[in-house]
């Protein structure tokens, strides 16, 4: 038996906003609970990333000639000399030097043979409620950042409007929802010493309101988002480019977005604070509404 496995990324679709993709099935791999792992050459459907698992799978369906089934789970495989290691068996980021990164489209039921034609059709409304959660987690992290920028007692490395990078700096995880998001921040020891004091947080509902009339203003403004990318590869370099008044900016990110801030009707942010070992976590949840939904 001879494997052979793909030798260049996979082609992804998904950033430009597809949401349907025609390939060519380019190897199976058998795994262990029965299911197979389907590699393709090109495929619209985004797969969760293993070191930074923030926005979740496409919901999508493999079409072959002789059968349409579910894609139980779409993950990051890695490639290296010659063993494909999948979603949380990856070892390395996606983009790491000497490797090969697949999109890895699960199913339960009887494989495409390697060589054949098959589409994939993504869940148009789950990835429209994703896209418009993580253009809603941008904004809020961004309004967050603004909100805080006065109570840094040093200077601290900027974010992409100039603030004070508190999200960057305090991340603990980012997980985006259908049309929200929960971000969880660590206020702890190394965070004081880089200048953000402990009682920073000791005002969430003030706080909340700052970024909530931000939010307002950017939302009613509108504003042209895409994506940009090197290239079409999985491990390209892709960020999010978002025209706000009087600022464009520009974060790196691998997930989907909406294409302008006007198919939102409103965004707002709320925390819970709690106190854990040696530090305070703070949660913040957004929620955005869409226009058309
Ligand atoms: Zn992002």
């Amino acid at each position: 038996l001879i494997v052979t496995l793909p030798l260049s990324d996979t082609v992804v679709t998904y950033p430009a906003g597809a949401i349907s993709s025609e390939s060519t099935v380019l190897h199976v791999e058998q795994l262990a609970d029965g299911r197979s792992a389907v590699l393709l050459d090109t495929t619209a459907a985004h797969p969760v990333d293993t070191a930074w698992p923030d926005q979740p799978a496409d919901r999508a369906t493999l079409h072959s000639e002789s059968a349409s089934q579910p894609i139980v789970d779409v993950v990051t495989g890695g490639i290296h000399e010659g063993v494909l290691h999948l979603g949380t068996d990856l070892p390395v980021r996606n983009g790491t030097e000497g490797w090969t990164f697949v999109v890895a489209h699960l199913i339960a039921g009887e494989a495409p043979e390697p060589g054949s034609a098959v589409r994939v059709d993504v869940d148009a409304a789950y990835r429209a409620a994703l896209s418009a959660g993580h253009t809603g987690c941008h904004l809020a992290s961004l309004a967050l950042d603004e909100a805080l920028a006065d109570r840094w007692t040093k200077p601290a490395p900027a974010d992409a409007l100039g603030n004070p990078a508190f999200d960057a700096l305090a991340i603990e995880s980012s997980r985006i929802l259908d049309d929200g998001s929960v971000d969880v921040y660590r206020l702890g020891k190394s965070l004081r010493r880089k200048g953000f004091p402990a009682d920073g947080f000791a005002d969430p509902a003030s706080i909340a309101e700052r970024v909530n009339r931000r939010l307002a203003e950017w939302i009613a403004a509108g504003g042209a988002v895409r994506i940009r990318a090197d290239d079409l590869r999985l491990s390209a370099r892709r960020s999010w480019e978002c025209e706000l008044p009087g600022a464009h900016v520009s974060i790196p990110c691998g997930g989907t977005h909406l294409t302008d801030l006007a198919d939102l009707v409103g965004a707002s942010v709320s925390f819970e604070v709690t106190d854990v070992a040696g530090a305070t976590e703070v949660r913040m949840t957004t929620v955005v509404q869409r226009r058309h939904s």
